[in-house]
């Protein structure tokens, strides 16, 4: 059986973004006390058929984890290296938010082991930063860095919005040229997507920002990926690049399919065989069910065959290094070229995916139209 990864998720933000339909809040302490020790009691009863399941990857998640007290943090991770068997060296990795942070606290998180940061710096623009109702300004994102390595991290990841209201090619460019000369380790980027219910969805029906432009964000895409890899970084992922040997470990989990443990509200957890399940999305919702020694899982699913099988196409595809043919075959004992043979023949006419030997992938077009792809399969 594989490590599987530990998730943790921490609902807690300075402030609401005006895009962000992620389940968090503002944070309030007396909720994060109690929401805290949910979350122990949580991973003290986790129940699995192993009896000592082993783990290398511990993510938290948010919101904004780095919000937590060092104590916080400190208490959780005893919870998990009392019920999981985490190996030497196991990758521990932090979301954080520029503008929230000092050198001792991050100094501190570093002490307990966390090994690996993730922030989202979004953009290095100001106004940009205004339009998505972020807290801190382009000054913070830099000195983020510069604090996380002062603190000793080497193993860094931030995030970039592309397709913002009002964005150009050429404030992307200047975002692109600013973030690369930066270096970090990792780099993960993303398209906005504006869900309803969002201040921003409001805001664009209102006619108080522009809608973004689709044909827009797509030449930013192409645009990352060619200033990034002309850089150095490797495309691992459709929407996430590295330095050599920095892909995240955790995240990696989730598209091969491997066993990832989900705790807190809206946690997600999949056993690496044929079942999922989730948890109540509400903070206060779930600290009270585990105040209640009640369950805080609201939903389990188990896959059949056919779900499974197209899973594991869908989630592989999103690596840049493809679906493994070899593998597939010996996991569902079929040949995938078979089984999808007329889809798979018009995703390849129509340039979308290719084969390279035992391996398929997704073409540079098939990655930007990678939701029509994945939508063939589900
Ligand atoms: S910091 Fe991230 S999680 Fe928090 S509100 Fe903003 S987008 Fe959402």
């Amino acid at each position: 059986m594989k490590p599987a990864g530990i998730y943790i998720h921490i609902p807690f933000c300075r402030a609401r973004c005006s895009y962000c339909d992620f389940a968090t809040g503002t944070y309030e302490s007396a909720l994060a006390e109690r929401y805290v020790r949910a979350l122990i009691s949580e991973i003290r009863n986790f129940q699995s058929t192993a009896d000592r399941q082993e783990a290398d990857t511990i993510y938290f998640g948010g919101g904004t984890p780095s919000l937590l007290k060092a104590a916080q943090v400190a208490a959780i991770l005893d919870a998990v290296y009392a019920r999981f068997h985490v190996a030497r060296g196991a990758e521990v990795t932090m979301e954080m938010n520029p503008g929230t942070l000092t050198l001792d606290t991050l100094k501190e998180f570093r002490a307990l082991g966390v090994n690996r940061a993730s922030y989202g710096a979004q953009t290095f623009d100001d106004s940009e930063l205004k339009r998505l109702g972020r807290t801190h300004n382009a000054e913070d994102g830099r000195r983020t860095l510069t604090l996380l390595r002062e603190a000793g991290f080497t193993n860094i990841s931030f995030d970039l919005i592309a397709g913002l209201p009002a964005q150009t090619l050429e404030t992307w460019s200047r975002n692109l040229d600013e973030a690369l000369a930066l270096r970090p380790s990792h780099l993960s980027f993303y398209l906005l997507e504006v869900h309803e219910a969002t201040p921003l969805a409001d805001q664009i029906r209102r006619g108080a920002q522009p809608l973004p432009d689709d044909d827009l964000a797509a030449e930013m895409y192409r645009l990352m990926l060619e200033r990034a890899c002309e850089a150095g970084y490797e495309h691992y992922e459709i929407s996430n690049l590295c330095q050599q040997g920095y892909h995240s470990r955790h995240n990696t989990k989730y598209w091969t399919a491997d066993a990832v443990f989900g705790f807190g509200c809206s946690a997600h957890s999949y056993d690496g065989a044929r079942t999922r399940w989730s948890n109540e999305r509400d903070a206060a919702r779930y600290t009270v069910l585990m105040e209640q020694r009640r369950t805080p899982i609201v939903e389990t699913i188990e896959l059949d065959e056919r779900t499974a099988r197209a899973e594991s196409i869908f989630l592989g595809l999103r690596l840049m290094r493809g679906v493994d043919l070899k593998e597939y075959r010996a996991r569902f004992g079929s040949d995938l070229r078979d089984e999808y043979a007329a889809d798979l023949e018009r995703l390849s006419d129509a340039g979308l995916i290719t084969f390279d030997s035992d391996l398929m992938k997704l073409t540079a077009t098939g990655a930007l139209l990678s939701n029509e792809v994945f939508s063939l399969f589900v």
